[in-house]
């Protein structure tokens, strides 16, 4: 667990349920298992096949749906939303599922991802004379679908899912209807599942484990599924996409490992990661110490493979919720202190491995090495469970800018100097790939590597918002100025 400067956000989690006399209660509890997704604020859209209702507010899930939150939501059909912002503002109007009422009747849209030429189709809309609620990309998928049809055998859905570009796992609601979308190189995650004989979606697994739904399958990259009350109907809406994206930062941290993706458990994956650190980074030392929570599994891995002893040596408290603090240079170290305690006496003398799933900007990592050498550890070797990063993220996951990124300002001596460690290792980016069975090319590793599967170009977007912050009209200027051309005539 990071301290608030160091952690790297989660995104967004998205879930569905249609055709279930509980599906309010089902979207809750299955946006209660997406927790880890967003911690940001909460929401769910029902529909009874006629009218919409919905629920979204800023705050966790159980502190959203307060009360008699849920009773209000009737009908058969629901989805629902976590969120953190990565696009978009942390308003309470940027909250999802977003809901339009257009030619096409009410649609609600959850979505899970950034798209990466959001700035040039939104300012494409806006001069079609579109008028934006919120600031999130989303909105853009539903202000395509809301299009009048160009030809008779148009698809609005296809088309508008073949001028996004990015990451996106989409669950939305008709009144009629729930579809879910995966992009075509699958960036994130989206799992179809059974409950009681009814369809469900989840961003992750684990979801369906928590309502006791059957998972049937993750929906393949590039796939739309639309379920009504005849059934599931599927179609490939990218036949021609080979090349595949998934965000492998979701095996190594995101995701719960208690969730499977693509036939693969991401507990065995950080597991086997932990394993392969151990073959790669062989240490003389007397105890593997996780960085709880997020390094717990590789460090068992780590130990299982070196047979060096496993300890908790960092206690978690577990009843800390977000920083609400800015952080000082004081609060700072107290941010890392309440989060994580040593047990004391228990390193005194050690050669101590800490094992951890990222280091992104180090203040963190430092304050816990200082810790363990305070407590007089004799040594501290830190090794991460994947490969450094050096690249930010334009796909959904809150990395921050490259220059704030260590390992991309540092050299391998200096990370180690700044840390204060006796070592740093890295997984491999080979090593990283082979724990989760799979071919490279399967995976996105931009991150890491620098290697972008879709194009993102920075500058265009910078471009539009700078023109968008400079161009705020004022009416009243606007009337001085016709009233001064009329005196003129
Ligand atoms: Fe995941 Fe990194 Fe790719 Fe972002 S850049 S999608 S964090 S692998």
């Amino acid at each position: 667990m990071k301290g608030i400067q160091e952690f790297p956000k989660h995104y967004c989690g998205v879930f569905g349920v249609f055709d279930h006399p509980n599906a309010a209660e089902i979207a809750y509890y299955g946006l209660y298992a997406l927790q880890h997704r967003g911690q940001e604020s909460a929401g769910i859209v029902t529909c009874d096949g006629k009218s919409f209702y919905s629920h979204r507010k800023m705050g966790l899930v159980p502190q959203v749906f307060k009360g008699n939150a849920l009773a209000d939501l009737k009908g058969n059909n629901a989805i629902g939303h976590t969120r953190y912002s990565t696009t978009g503002a942390s308003h309470i109007q940027n909250v999802q599922p977003l809901i339009v009422d257009c030619n096409r009747g009410k649609i609600a849209i959850a979505h899970n991802g950034n798209l990466t030429n959001a700035g040039a189709l939104r300012d494409e809309l806006e001069a079609g004379g579109n008028i934006f609620q919120t600031t999130v990309d989303s909105e853009i998928i539903l202000h395509l679908l809301a299009r009048p049809n160009l030809s008779a055998d148009a698809n609005p859905l296809l088309d508008t899912i073949r001028r996004i570009q990015g990451a996106y796992s989409l669950v939305m609601l008709t009144e009629n209807e729930m579809i879910g979308v995966r992009d075509p190189h699958g960036f994130r995650p989206l799992s179809l599942g059974k409950l009681d004989g009814k369809w469900v979606l989840s961003s992750e697994s684990c979801a369906f484990d928590l309502i006791q739904a059957e998972f049937v399958r993750d929906v393949r990259p590039g796939e739309v599924v639309i379920i009504d009350k005849q059934g599931m109907r599927s179609m490939d809406a990218f036949p021609d996409q080979k090349r595949r994206a998934f965000c492998i930062f979701e095996y190594v941290y995101f995701a719960r490992p208690d969730s499977q993706i693509a036939g693969v458990n991401v507990y065995q994956s950080r597991i086997e990661m932990g394993r392969q650190l151990a073959k790669e980074h062989p240490i003389e030392a007397d105890m593997v110490v996780p960085v709880p929570d997020s390094g717990n599994y590789a460090a068992l891995g780590y130990s299982l493979e070196s047979k060096i002893p496993y300890h908790m040596a960092f206690v978690r408290n577990h009843y800390v919720g977000r920083s609400f603090l800015q952080p000082s240079q004081v609060t700072r170290s107290m941010d890392v202190r309440v989060k994580l305690n040593l047990v004391p006496n228990l390193v005194e003398g050690k050669r101590v491995i800490i094992v951890d799933d990222s280091i992104v900007r180090g203040t963190t990592s430092q304050s816990r090495i200082k810790i363990l050498k305070e407590a007089g550890a004799k040594e501290v070797h830190v090794l991460i469970s994947c490969p450094p990063h050096k690249h930010s993220c334009v796909y959904g996951i809150d990395f921050p800018d490259r220059k704030k990124l260590l390992a991309a300002t540092a050299t391998h001596e200096e990370i180690c100097r700044h840390l204060g460690a006796d070592s740093v290792g890295y997984l491999s980016e080979e090593g990283m790939v082979e724990a989760t069975h799979q071919p490279k090319d399967h995976f996105c590793l931009a991150c890491y590597n620098g290697d972008y599967p879709v194009a993102y170009d920075a500058d265009v977007d910078k471009e539009i918002i700078e023109r968008r912050s400079v161009e705020s009209v004022s009416f009243g200027e606007l009337l001085d100025k016709e009233a001064s051309q009329s005196k003129l005539i």
